[in-house]
Order: C-alpha cells, then sequence, then structure tokens
C-alpha cells in the first residue's frame, strides 16, 4: 500500500509552478497529518472549526490552515487568531463577521468567494450573478480587515469529465472578469481554488492555482 508521504509525492510531482496543493485532512487524525509534515507538506484544509483549532494547537505553528468547510458565523472567532485562508465564503454577512473579529486582533484574513457552478442543488456558494453584485455594491472595500484573494469552486460530482471541465472553465472565466472588473490594481486576487481527488487534472489545466486533495493523499474517510 501507498504511504501518505509517497501519495503527496506524486501528486506534487504533477502540479505545475504556479499551483499549490492544499492536503485535505478533515476526520484523520493528527498523526496523518504529522506524517504529511514530515514528507514536507504545509498547508493543510479543514471543514470543521473545532477540529482545525484543536489540531493547530497540537501541530508545529509553521502550517499553514485553509478552512474549506460551511462557516458559521459564531465559529468564526476561534480560527481568526490563526487561520491563513477561508475558502469558502458565500455571502457578504460571513465577510463582515470575519472582519470585525480580525479588527480586534488587528489581523487581515485572506478570504475566496465560493461560487456554485455544480448542478446539484445542495452545493453551497454564490451564483456568478450574486457574488458579481456583491462586488458591484462596494461596500466590501470598507472591510479593512478582509482581503478577497480569489475565488474557490467544486465542480458536479459526476464522471462526465466534459461536465466537469465546462464548469471549471465557467469558474475560471469569472475569475478573469471579476479581477480585470474590480482587483485590475491589487495584486492579492490571484487564488482559484479548484480540483479535489478525483478531478484536479481537470482543474489545473483549467487554471487552478489551489487543489484540494483529501482522499488521494490520506485514504478514505468515515465522514464528509
Ligand atoms: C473534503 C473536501 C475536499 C477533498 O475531497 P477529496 O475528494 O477527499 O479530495 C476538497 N474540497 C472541499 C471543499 C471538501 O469539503
Amino acid at each position: 500500500m501507498n504511504t501518505i508521504a509517497d501519495n503527496l509525492k506524486q501528486i506534487q510531482a504533477e502540479l505545475p509552478q504556479g499551483v499549490r496543493l492544499v492536503a485535505v485532512s478533515k476526520f484523520h487524525p493528527q498523526e496523518a497529518i504529522e506524517e504529511a509534515y514530515r514528507a514536507g507538506q504545509r498547508i493543510f484544509g479543514e471543514s470543521k472549526v473545532q477540529e482545525m483549532t484543536a489540531k493547530y494547537e497540537n501541530l508545529p505553528k509553521d502550517i499553514e490552515w485553509h478552512f474549506i468547510g460551511h462557516l458559521q458565523t459564531n465559529k468564526i472567532k476561534y480560527m481568526i487568531p490563526y487561520v491563513a485562508m477561508i475558502h469558502g465564503i458565500d455571502s457578504y454577512k460571513l465577510l463582515v463577521e470575519i472582519n470585525k473579529q480580525a479588527a480586534k486582533i488587528n489581523r487581515t484574513i485572506c478570504c475566496l468567494l465560493q461560487i456554485h457552478v455544480a448542478q446539484e442543488e445542495t452545493k453551497f456558494g454564490f451564483t456568478p450573478e450574486e457574488c458579481k453584485s456583491m462586488l458591484a455594491d462596494e461596500d466590501w472595500k470598507s472591510l479593512d480587515h478582509i482581503q478577497i484573494c480569489g475565488l474557490m469552486g467544486m465542480a458536479s460530482n459526476t464522471d462526465n469529465t466534459e461536465q466537469i471541465i465546462k464548469e471549471f472553465r465557467l469558474l475560471h472565466n469569472l475569475f478573469l472578469e471579476i479581477r480585470e472588473k474590480w482587483f485590475a490594481h491589487s495584486s492579492s486576487f490571484k487564488e482559484l481554488s479548484m480540483g479535489m481527488s478525483h478531478d484536479y487534472h481537470e482543474a489545473i489545466a483549467e487554471g487552478s492555482t489551489l487543489v484540494r486533495v483529501g482522499s488521494k493523499i490520506f485514504g478514505e474517510r468515515n465522514y464528509n
């Protein structure tokens, strides 16, 4: 059986320059993260604030923690002291709350706007229109303690590669459009977080800068 280190090495070898790997360690024990850490991995993704905070407290402090789950406003404050990037922003209200908590300790948090492009109705995120209308309002510009660093999305959970490519391409085009319209003078809007274990090759081909890979590194989870 492949070890975590083997899996990491294989995936790292496939990443073009400019694409970073978020190792999604949700529901896996600290030992698994330590093994990946010893193999050189420094960016880890988690989907529950409590779980991520417990791991943060026990693990090396040069780990970059990315929150990739669905966010509840009352949990935000626990990760503000250490989180490096929050991927799943799907409402203006969340930006306001992150900004408020980050202001208290004078941090600026990198946030990615989650866009709903998949066919499943259950996936979270702004529609492209909702996202653009939020940006057009420009209220977000007064939030000094958040930085909108890019977009995040998930393709449909399907074997239809054409469909997956179509959705990633839509995300990339939206990324380019938004960057040109609202971030032309800012170098911080540069991340496109897309691609998971089963579709990261397609995501990279369509312009991903951050792939979020879990089961292909750590094996199957018991939960999602
Ligand atoms: C769990 C999860 C992943 C990783 O999924 P794998 O299929 O295990 O690679 C990536 N992104 C998000 C948002 C997730 O919730």
